[in-house]
């Protein structure tokens, strides 16, 4: 679920494990630690419950040597975050170290095994199953990469593993099954890594870990072979990121960086991929699909969190553009649902990090029913992004902040072109299409406007910061604003905020407004501008506090409101892409007020891959 990060070479391990975790540090954790080897003089453990700064601290009392070593970010999933709990995990003889991200399902089976075989458990933890496994099995063995591969045939679940044994000082062992994991080539050393970011300042050549595949790094090279033993070719790629891309530059948080850089990231997304005086819309990843795309009858799309809610956004974009009938699902529903799927089903997945678990799960049962599966995922190489048919970057860079703010805005605009692409093979004349088209090329610099509301929303946050309940209210295509909206409040600033359909309130949760309530309205003048403004009436006749978003020029709901957040003309259909900029800031600035670590949201982490 969290960090990896592993190192075999010629420098001091301590500083490259420390910015390794530093780097993965936006990705959301409760403990940290590392181990080193040290020639044959023993393994070298630290861990620490807290951030990496903590564990930094702590080395700095207490440092580790060596050239050899791994380290983890944990977020918790069996055991609480404690020192015991925290990785990495020792087998009983004390020979063998692990680190793992995801989720060992089977590790009660095998726990109660190997205490009837007279070994005592330290932590509470799944992991710990593991590395005592592979310890039981080179304890009879003596072979230790065959016992790695015996154990991990035996476990069920998830894992991106990287292992070190004091009986082999120059190697270090990393495998993988549903969690990410790349190795870093470098020069006279090797990297291990859940994330590029940890190792792009040391190599920018590396080799994705497959499924089921474990890597043995020395200085004899690189080996790959599969859990049962069959050898692998390894396939090396060039990480596309740079380090400037990771870093701040002068922003106070990740999130404000990454809100402040989508009219960069729209155009990045866009760029070259519409021809507005054409008509035309030129998805390179979807060729070899375009006739599935040209014949679907239907289309399933599957996100979880924000990414669901882009999806709703999709459904809007494609039943008006193309006029395809659209179901949206979450994720983690869909895989349990067993979904229909017919011969005019086309299905879409869409992820920022490519590796969500209940994503991949839906995919992966998708296309055993026989569909194919388009993918709309931000990081390139990523599992979703290999197992699906064919699919979009969003081309954003990197988002380090937990909280996703650039990724929402590209999957809207991917979906977005997917929608006219599809319209104009169906209905939209050449004409209608350059229209849609022209707007949405326009769009980067409205959501360049949209950026100056940033000291309006500051005051607001400011007046608003204590109240502890909000309502967000959305109609039609702004409606998922609404529910992304609340998430944002929720995740970051953790007051509650619930997003509804406007003309939901009246059913039920217009009950919980009371005086001074805020209920921010996303409301652009559209053809459903009269009812919405009604829904504000009866908002205020409650004295619920309205926070209004709404098109530029609408002196309409200036008397109405309390506070009115006026955004650029669009076309209504695009309208998300410049009505969900105010409330990114929104959320973000309550948070700052709050004084919370807006980078970092508690309980949460940045790819989600456990189930
Ligand atoms: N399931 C393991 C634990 O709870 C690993 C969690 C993680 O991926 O950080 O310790």
């Amino acid at each position: 679920m969290c960090g990896i990060i592993g190192y075999i070479g010629r420098k001091p391990v301590e500083r490259v494990l420390l910015t390794g975790l530093h780097r993965l540090e936006y990705r959301g954790y409760d403990s940290a630690g590392v181990a080193t080897l040290n020639g044959s003089g023993g393994i070298h453990v630290r861990r620490v419950v807290g951030r990496v700064r903590d564990l930094e601290r702590h080395l700095q009392q207490d440092p580790v040597p060596g050239t050899l070593g791994i380290a983890h970010t944990r977020w918790a999933t069996h055991g609480r975050p404690s020192e015991i709990n925290a990785h990495p995990h020792l087998d009983a003889s004390g020979r063998l170290a692990l680190v793992h991200n995801g989720i060992i399902e089977n590790h009660d089976t095998i726990r109660t095994f190997l205490e009837g075989q007279g070994i005592t458990f330290r932590s509470e933890t799944d992991t710990e199953a593991l590395v005592q496994l592979i310890g039981f099995l080179y304890e009879q063995t003596g072979d230790l990469v065959e016992s790695v591969r015996r154990a991990l045939r035996d476990v069920d679940g998830t894992y991106g593993i990287a292992l070190l044994c004091r009986d082999a000082p120059e190697t270090l062992i990393a495998a993988r099954r549903g969690s990410p994991l790349l190795v870093g080539i470098g020069e006279d050393e090797y990297l291990v890594s859940s994330d590029g970011s940890a190792i792009i300042e040391h190599t920018s050549q590396v080799v994705y870990l497959q499924d089921g595949e474990i890597a043995v790094l020395g200085p004899a090279g690189l080996t790959i072979t599969t859990t049962d033993a069959v050898p692998v070719e390894a396939e090396v790629s060039e990480l596309e990121m740079t380090l400037e891309q990771i870093e701040l530059a002068g922003f106070e948080h990740h999130m404000l960086k990454e809100i402040y850089e989508q009219p960069e990231t729209l155009r990045d997304t866009m760029r070259g991929r519409i021809d507005a005086r054409e008509g035309r819309v030129k998805l390179g990843g979807l060729v070899t699909c375009e006739r599935e795309i040209a014949r679907a009858r239907r289309l399933l799309l599957a996100g979880c969190g924000t990414a669901w809610h882009a999806a709703l956004v999709g459904e809007y974009l494609f039943e008006e553009l193309a006029r395809v009938p659209t179901e949206v699902e979450y994720a983690s529903e869909l895989r349990y649902r067993n979904p229909i799927i017919d011969e005019g089903t086309l299905a879409l997945v869409i992820s920022q990090s490519g590796e969500t678990a209940d994503t991949l799960a839906a995919l992966r049962e998708m296309k055993t029913k026989g569909a194919t599966v388009l993918g709309v995922v931000n990081v390139v190489g990523s599992t979703i992004a290999r197992e699906t048919d064919a699919g979009v970057y969003l081309r954003v860079g990197p988002e380090i902040g937990v909280a996703s703010t650039k990724a929402f805005t590209a999957q809207i605009a991917v979906l977005a072109m997917l929608a006219v692409d599809m319209g104009r093979r169906r209905h939209l004349s050449p004409w209608q299409t350059a229209e849609v088209l022209a707007e949405l090329e326009a769009i980067p610099e409205k959501v360049e406007q949209a950026l100056k509301l940033d000291e309006q929303v500051q005051d607001l946050a400011r007046q608003l910061v204590d109240r502890d309940n909000w309502l967000y209210l959305g109609r039609g295509v702004n409606y998922p604003v609404a529910l992304e909206g609340a998430l944002k409040l929720k995740e970051i600033s953790y007051i509650h905020a619930e997003g509804l359909p406007a003309a939901e309130m009246k059913h039920g949760p217009i009950a919980l407004i009371d005086k001074g309530m805020p209920v921010v309205v996303v409301a652009p003048r559209d053809h459903m501008h009269d009812k919405i403004v009604s829904n504000i009436e009866e908002i205020r006749s409650r004295q619920g506090r309205v926070i209004a978003v709404t098109t530029e020029g609408d002196t309409r709901l200036r008397g109405l409101a309390d506070a009115v957040l006026e955004v650029p003309a669009t076309l209504p259909i695009l309208s998300p892409l410049v009505t969900t900029i105010p409330l990114q800031l929104l959320a973000y600035h309550c948070a700052r007020l709050r004084g919370h670590d807006v980078d970092k949201p508690r309980n949460l982490a940045k790819s989600v891959t456990v189930e």
